[in-house]
């Protein structure tokens, strides 16, 4: 089994949507960054790579290539998935943690992991999302921005005799 990890932040904007694991929230404001800025499928590709120590996302989707200008991250997922079923892995489970002050986010989280759990290959049960304020410390609790975090575990496809 490899363990991967995942963090990102972006900063909010006004005029911007607001995208949460592939899901549009309504919101006063949305997340500022040149793809969709979908910070938690950020941080979820981050630690699917970092499972099998091919880099960041930074270095497979660089902001200075135009192509991925206002692209969805959930796209970006996808790619990265095919990059870890061509290197012989698939998803174990991912555990994500979204921390923000704004918005109340739970009745977002089942519909977040209806959306990335086939794009992952999971069952819904492999798929956990847990949203945290920061009490109203730091940059999340004054409202700046949000940030992420992601656990991935990976294990070979040729493990795969029946599904633990
Ligand atoms: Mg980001």
């Amino acid at each position: 089994m490899r363990v991967g990890l995942g963090f990102d932040v972006h900063r909010f904007a006004v005029g911007r949507p607001l995208v949460l694991g592939g899901v549009v929230i309504p919101a006063e404001k949305g997340l500022l960054g040149h793809s969709d800025a979908d910070v938690l499928v950020h941080a979820l590709m981050d630690a699917l790579l970092g499972a099998l120590a091919l880099g960041d996302i930074g270095d497979h989707f660089p902001d200075s290539e135009a192509r991925y200008q206002g692209a969805s991250s959930v796209k970006l997922l996808e790619e990265v998935c095919a990059l870890v079923r061509n290197r012989g892995y698939r998803v174990h489970n991912v555990d994500l943690m979204i921390l923000a002050e704004v918005p109340k986010l739970a009745p977002y989280k089942a519909a977040m992991i209806d959306l990335l759990a086939p794009v992952l290959g999971v069952t819904r049960e492999d798929v956990s999302i847990k949203a945290t304020t920061m009490e109203g410390m730091g940059f999340v609790g004054r409202k700046e921005g949000i940030a992420a975090q992601a656990v991935a575990t990976l294990v070979p496809i040729e493990a795969d005799g029946v599904k633990d």
